[in-house]
């Protein structure tokens, strides 16, 4: 049997493609932006295995197109741009990236629940742009973390570790999940509640489930009637999770104070988009697993997801 061909649809980690290259044939998509469904279907032709990305849309066309093809291993740890059921079809694996993202995913929602608290993109632009003149009284007046009722929506691997975080400033939690998190419960004091209820009760709302015909848009219009004025939504889950243009007319109309989006729908959103000009509204490209050590680490387990599917062994981290 000859060497496997892989396609990588974006450069990864060095020392994670030099351990493809020792095992296969390497197709390198080395373009800053994602390869066309075309093009990657195209590329597929004859490609046993598949290293890919949240950007990549690997759907039954591509899947069914792609005849030799025995392990998808995507370098995240959200997998629904992979169409599951084609692949369990075909006997195609699929393989993903949980657990290793998740403390520098927690440590980056907190980063943007502060940044948007207490203001801090408005007050570097303010002190850059010269308006700095004296220390004021009322200058740049933000919301406190500690004290601060939390509500987190999705208390799975991500959620509990912003829990243990938010438990440490001092604040109050609440969470909704389809199931109790009783650990959760006794180690932080946290309430379960349903959704309504923790909208109508948080100051800041933190948004941690993964994207699924339920969660789609789970943040609409309704949502935000049940919100308070003063409260801060945070995402960094998925985009779609919210209802953008209901997330636009909230943040026009005062419905919730502000919003921080590390994901957007569509993504990217259009540089022109209204969201960019409103003053309550802190947008971040999709980097909330961006520290250099977890996407090394990342490149790494989807390389191991990768090689034990061409290797006719079980994923270490299968997609369930
Ligand atoms: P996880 O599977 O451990 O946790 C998800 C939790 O959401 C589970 O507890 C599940 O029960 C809950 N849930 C699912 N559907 C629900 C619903 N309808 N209502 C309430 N709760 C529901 O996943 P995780 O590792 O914590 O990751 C969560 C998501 O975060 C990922 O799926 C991914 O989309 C996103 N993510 C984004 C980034 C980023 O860079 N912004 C990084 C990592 C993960």
């Amino acid at each position: 049997m000859g060497r496997p061909k892989i396609l990588v649809t974006r450069r990864i980690t060095e020392s994670a493609l030099d351990r493809l290259h020792e095992e296969g044939q390497v197709i390198l998509w080395d373009d800053q932006l994602p390869p066309s469904h075309d093009q990657l279907t195209g590329m597929l032709e004859d490609c046993e295995g598949l290293l890919c990305l949240l950007t990549d849309n690997i759907d039954r066309e591509l899947l069914v197109s792609a005849s030799k093809l025995r392990v998808v291993s995507t370098m995240s740890v959200g997998f629904e741009h992979i169409d599951l059921e084609t692949c369990r079809n075909h006997g195609i694996k699929v393989g993903h990236t949980p657990g290793v993202l998740t403390e520098t995913t927690a440590d980056f929602t907190m980063a943007l629940m502060l940044s948007v608290s207490r203001r801090i993109p408005e007050a570097i632009h303010f002190a850059q742009s010269g308006q700095w003149k004296t220390w004021d009284p009322g200058l740049l007046l933000g919301q406190d973390l500690h004290n601060a009722v939390v509500g987190i929506i999705g208390m799975g691997r991500i959620g509990q570790a912003v829990a243990r975080r938010i438990f440490a400033f001092g604040s109050q939690l609440l969470y909704h999940d389809l199931s109790r998190v009783k650990v959760i419960e006794k180690e932080f004091n946290a309430e379960a509640v349903e959704l309504d209820i923790l909208l109508n009760r948080v100051d800041i709302v933190s948004l941690h489930v993964p994207l699924t015909e339920r969660t789609y848009q789970m943040i609409s219009h309704p949502q935000f009637e049940t919100m308070k004025p003063s409260s801060i939504l945070i995402n960094t889950s998925r985009g779609a999770v919210i209802d953008t243009n209901a997330l636009l007319q909230a943040l026009r109309e005062g419905k919730i104070a502000a919003a921080g989006l590390d994901v957007t729908d569509p993504e990217p959103l259009p540089h022109n988009h209204p969201l960019y000009k409103l003053h309550n509204c802190f947008i971040t490209p999709h980097i909330a697993s961006a520290g250099a050590a977890t996407r090394a680490k990342m490149a790494n387990m989807a390389v191991d997801n990768l090689l034990a599917g061409l290797h006719g062994k079980p994923l270490p981290n299968p997609v369930a």
